[in-house]
């Protein structure tokens, strides 16, 4: 090495002085510090480009032996037949651990999304199958006494032995039924003092993740101070991400300007409101009067549940949630949170 900039101490934790003239490859993991020198030999006898002009994500090593991400673009110069290579990276530490944040946050808003689907799913199902399974208990009860009055016979005793096995079978049904719902009554919130502010950035964030390729104009406004919300942080954040994904569904179709607006308000003295615009189509009549109900879409892949989900959790959190068209074209959804919702009169 010729130089080592200010910066490239900092980043390494090497002083200039003390590295010049070393091998690059100092700065280098194993096994590439190994290989750099054959790397350049290899490129100064073919000309074969590895890194050089095309710059990449590698990974450098500092002065105490920490090892962190960086981008490292390469240039070459040539000069009476003599190549300087000079290095430009970019410490890529802070975005990683951004990256891996946001991933984090990401997979807890998937499992919640889960847990809460499953939860609404098992619900729905819990309802809807113990009605058949009471009766086909009543039938084979029914069934048995008729077969039992027929009498004891070889025959007969078969039937009476399936028969109490189906009814065994039809009472497991029921109690793996009863044990799912204790299951998802007992799911654990966790409510504590947040900044709302702070946990609606970070969804939205989450929420509008791959809309890059149909740009979209997205706006938080939060024109006024807003208290801290005693709320379950996480079940906000996906109620706002399933409000937010909505209305990227709704504005990503269309060629015009896309823009999605929320805004985050005071409300009376005891609440906050949560608006998202979007300037989308607007709610299909259709799906209209029965918006919060489970299973109620109109996409090709849509499964219905997120705003059932997002209406089971505002109820949860003593607020309020809805959705309508707005005058000037596009949806409207709000939800309305009482700052402490576990304080005795939370009206507002
Ligand atoms: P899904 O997104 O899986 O369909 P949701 O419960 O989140 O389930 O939404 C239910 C339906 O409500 C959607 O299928 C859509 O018809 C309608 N909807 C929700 N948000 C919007 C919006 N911002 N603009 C237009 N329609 C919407």
């Amino acid at each position: 090495m010729l130089a080592f900039s200010p910066a490239a101490e900092r980043m390494f934790g090497f002083k200039a002085e003390d590295i010049i003239g070393e091998n690059v490859s100092l700065l280098m993991p194993s096994p590439l510090a190994e290989k750099h020198d054959s790397f350049l030999q290899k490129y100064l006898l073919t000309g074969q480009k590895n890194i050089i002009g095309i710059g990449r994500e590698v990974t450098a090593r500092k002065k105490n032996g920490t090892l962190f991400p960086v981008e490292l673009s390469v240039g070459v110069i040539t000069r009476h037949g003599t190549h300087l290579f000079t290095g430009f990276l970019r410490d890529l530490t802070a975005h990683r651990i951004s990256e891996n944040q946001i991933a984090e946050l990401q997979s807890e808003l998937i499992q919640l999304a889960r847990h809460s689907a499953m939860g609404e799913l098992a619900t729905t199902l819990a309802h809807e199958l113990n009605q058949p399974l009471t009766a086909i208990a009543n039938y084979t009860l029914v069934t048995r006494k008729l077969v039992a009055d027929l009498g004891t016979n070889q025959q007969t005793k078969a039937l009476l032995d399936l028969l109490d096995k189906s009814a065994q079978q039809a009472q497991r049904a029921g109690e793996i039924i009863r044990s799912i719902r204790t299951f998802v009554k007992h799911h654990e919130t966790r409510f504590r003092w947040e900044n709302l502010e702070d946990a609606v950035r970070e969804a939205v964030k989450i929420a509008t993740i791959g809309t890059g390729n149909r740009p979209i104009d997205v706006q938080i406004n939060k024109p006024g101070p807003v208290p801290d919300i005693c709320m379950d942080r996480i079940q906000i954040q996906q109620v706002v991400a399933n409000l937010v994904r909505n209305a990227v569904d709704a504005v990503s179709a269309q060629d015009t300007e896309r823009i999605i607006r929320i805004d985050i308000t005071r409300h009376g003295t005891r609440s906050v409101i949560v608006r998202v615009l979007d300037n989308g189509p607007g709610l299909a009549v259709d799906v209209e009067k029965t918006l919060f109900e489970p299973f109620n879409t109109s996409k090709t892949d849509g499964v219905g549940v997120g705003l059932a989900i997002s209406k089971t959790i505002i109820t949860s959190h003593n607020g309020d949630i809805r959705g309508r068209n707005r005058q000037a074209g596009g949806a409207e959804f709000y939800f309305i949170l009482p700052i402490d919702s576990k304080a005795e009169d939370v009206s507002s």
